[in-house]
């Protein structure tokens, strides 16, 4: 008889070719997941189990799983062999302090000789042989004592199945690069796009020292945050300071969102090839501000050519995002009020539908190419 840990894993996306690949990804995760945990990770068919740990260990082993990409749900059991009588033994010996019970069995291993209901029958008996004042209420039972009877002579005893947080293993998906403010919202499409199997690194950008250095250690927390899901990342932090100075300097003000966004983005497409990612993701929700309309993304959109962008929030409630960022964690650090660099030189009145012409014809007036290259030149690179 041993403590274990259960692990299911969706299975929609196993069904393919891609089966084996899809597993092997999981289980890197996991493995490096519960690096600092002594424990061993056992495959079985379509579930692993984590064995071997010590018992103390295991509410942080649940709660590490938690936040693997990948796991459909987890369940913390007994193991013990498939044979009838170390069921009956052990199931003899549940004492429960609830009242009403079933018993709910499953045979994957069909060559166990007993019916599922008929065993389910019998095992209910001795519990009920065995408990003074409970009783069986088969449709909402305040206890499901699970046995799932598997291969290898693997009996699992349980009671709760905690739900994971489902999505794909991270690593399955293309890359993307995250541009990562401090804010609630980029962080939460982080998150997002990892869910769906997406290796993530990050990109800042400051102005310090219009912006402080709080502000800059915000986003490294909120990157740190953001890694508990994704597994370690590189945070690309850029030095805007001077590129906006010229904006602010040549520019007329109105246009100094747009062009601000059209320079970053030239700078995270470039970034992001010269790393070999894949993508471009952010946070932008339309409507949001000045800068999230149609009109301003078709403006910024034109200078990614080779890229697509990723904008896993574009149709949300600035409500659902709150609550994924209350979940994932993050919300606490994002409302932490230190100034982001695109609150710094806002114009009074910022264009809601620039046009593409106008904004070409602003960004003539100063030599934005060799600041471009300056600043990634100068990239400071953060391993979180
Ligand atoms: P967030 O809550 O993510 O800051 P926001 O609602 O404040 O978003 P904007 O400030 O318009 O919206 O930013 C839109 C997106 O642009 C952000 O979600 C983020 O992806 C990117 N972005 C904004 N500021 C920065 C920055 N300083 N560094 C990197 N990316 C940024
Ligand atoms: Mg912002």
């Amino acid at each position: 008889m041993e403590n274990v840990v259960i692990i299911r894993y969706s299975e929609i996306f196993l069904k393919g070719k891609n089966f084996a690949f899809f597993e092997n990804v999981l289980v890197d995760n996991i493995k490096e997941k519960l690096l600092d945990i002594k424990c061993e990770l056992i495959r079985m068919n379509k579930r692993f189990f984590v064995a071997g740990y010590e018992q103390k260990d295991e509410k942080k082993i649940i709660s590490k799983l938690k936040e693997v990409f990948g796991i459909h749900s987890i369940s913390p059991a007994v193991k013990i062999e498939s044979t009838e009588q170390s069921i009956n033994d052990y199931v003899s010996s549940l004492k429960f302090n609830k009242k009403s019970f079933r018993v709910s069995v499953n045979r994957a291993d069909k060559r166990f000789p007993i019916s599922s209901m008929e065993y389910g029958a019998k095992l209910g008996g001795l519990i009920l042989k065995n408990n003074k004042d409970v009783f069986v209420d088969l449709h909402n039972p305040q206890i499901n004592v699970c046995v799932d009877i598997r291969e290898n002579n693997c009996t699992f005893v349980y009671y709760d199945v905690i739900s994971g947080i489902g999505g794909m293993p991270v690593g399955t998906s293309g890359s993307g690069l995250l541009l990562l403010s401090g804010g609630i919202d980029s962080p939460v499409a982080g998150y997002m796009m990892a869910k769906r199997g997406m290796p993530i690194s990050a990109l800042h950008f400051h102005s310090y020292p219009y912006t402080s250095e709080d502000a800059k250690n915000k986003v490294i927390d909120l990157a740190k945050i953001i890694s508990k899901y994704t597994g370690h990342f590189k945070l690309f932090v850029c030095s805007f300071t001077e590129i906006q100075e010229s904006i602010h300097k040549h520019c007329n003000s109105e246009f100094m969102i747009t062009l601000m966004r059209r320079i970053m983005y030239r700078i995270a497409e470039r970034v992001a090839i010269r790393e070999g990612i894949q993508s471009v993701i952010t946070g932008e929700n339309l409507g949001q501000v000045a800068s999230q309309t149609v009109e301003s993304m078709t403006v910024t959109n034109a200078v990614v050519e080779k890229l697509p962008i990723f904008r896993p929030l574009i149709a949300f409630d600035k409500e659902e995002i709150t609550k994924i960022a209350l979940e994932i964690g993050s919300y606490e650090t994002s409302i932490l009020p230190f100034e982001d660099c695109c609150t710094v030189f806002l114009p009074k009145h910022p264009l809601i539908k620039p046009k593409l012409d106008k904004c070409i014809k602003e960004e003539s007036k100063f030599d934005f190419e060799s600041l471009i290259t300056k600043a990634i030149e100068n990239l400071e690179i953060i391993e979180i």
